[in-house]
């Protein structure tokens, strides 16, 4: 049994007075659940005291980004060891938005993802097809390439920190969800790239997450698909009572053990 994992990706939003409102209420609302990893990843600047606010919680920090450098002449960038110092236990890497806004490459992502994982960090690896891929029927190769290229070099042992989160970018910040089937469809091919990449015991182990448009009233039909193990949550993610929604999504009767 794949332990469940909601991330919130809270983007360029929230002052470090807003996160830490967000985060109090967050961890106030979820000290009980044990069972749920809560994840949350603020904008750098909240980070630190975002961190001493959950201190005593079970909630993860994340870093949205990072720099696959431990120091050095890189204006503007932050390192895994960085993140950590910060309170940091994941980094988001390969965010659609990353690729599309900022040209990052399958191959620099898999340069943050060996950097992080070198650094301690674990890593929620998002990879999607844009529209125009899935209307070409390009989606799968898109995928595979996406999961060979980014996670080349990263070992069987080390994909017990690696978290995938599978994003179409079609549904991300749109409000149009792949439906249940489309995001089950997508979770067992990935799954099922993992089984060819690495073993049968990666592919069951691994979770995958899904991402775009997840809110509150779709939560509980893509969370009761068999390999849909998660969901990295944006927009729906900045308000604490759609998040919270979202966290107690209601587990379906045939998925529990
Ligand atoms: C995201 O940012 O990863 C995301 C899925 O955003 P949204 O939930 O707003 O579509």
């Amino acid at each position: 049994m794949r332990k469940p994992m909601i991330a919130g990706n809270w983007k360029l939003h929230k002052t470090i007075g807003e996160a830490l409102d967000l985060a109090t209420v967050i961890k106030k609302e979820t000290d009980t659940i044990e069972d749920i990893d809560i994840v949350i990843a603020p904008v750098f600047t909240s980070l630190a005291k975002v961190a001493e606010q959950l201190v005593g919680s079970n909630i993860g920090l994340s870093g949205q980004n990072c720099y696959p450098a431990a120091s050095g002449a890189f204006t503007g960038e932050v390192s895994p060891a960085l993140l950590r110092d910060a309170g940091c236990r994941y980094c988001i890497v390969g965010h659609s938005e990353r690729r599309q806004l900022f040209g990052e490459s399958d191959s620099f992502i898999n340069e943050k993802v060996q950097a992080l994982l070198a650094a301690g960090l674990g890593v929620i690896f998002c990879i999607g097809e844009t529209l125009e891929e899935r209307e070409d029927e390009r989606m799968y190769e898109v995928l595979a390439a996406q999961v060979r290229d980014g996670l080349r070099d990263i070992t069987a042992e080390q994909m017990a920190q690696v978290v995938v989160a599978y994003e179409p970018v079609w549904a991300i910040g749109t409000g149009k969800t792949a439906t249940d089937q489309q995001a089950e469809e997508a979770h067992a091919f990935v799954r099922g790239l993992l089984r060819g990449f690495y073993t049968e015991e990666v592919a069951d182990a691994t979770r995958i997450l899904y991402g775009g448009s997840v809110k509150p009233d779709n939560v509980d039909g893509l969370m009761a698909q068999m390999d849909v193990d998660g969901a990295l949550v944006g927009g729906a993610s900045l308000k604490a009572e759609d998040f919270l929604r979202i966290i107690r999504f209601r587990r379906s009767p045939s998925l529990e053990d």
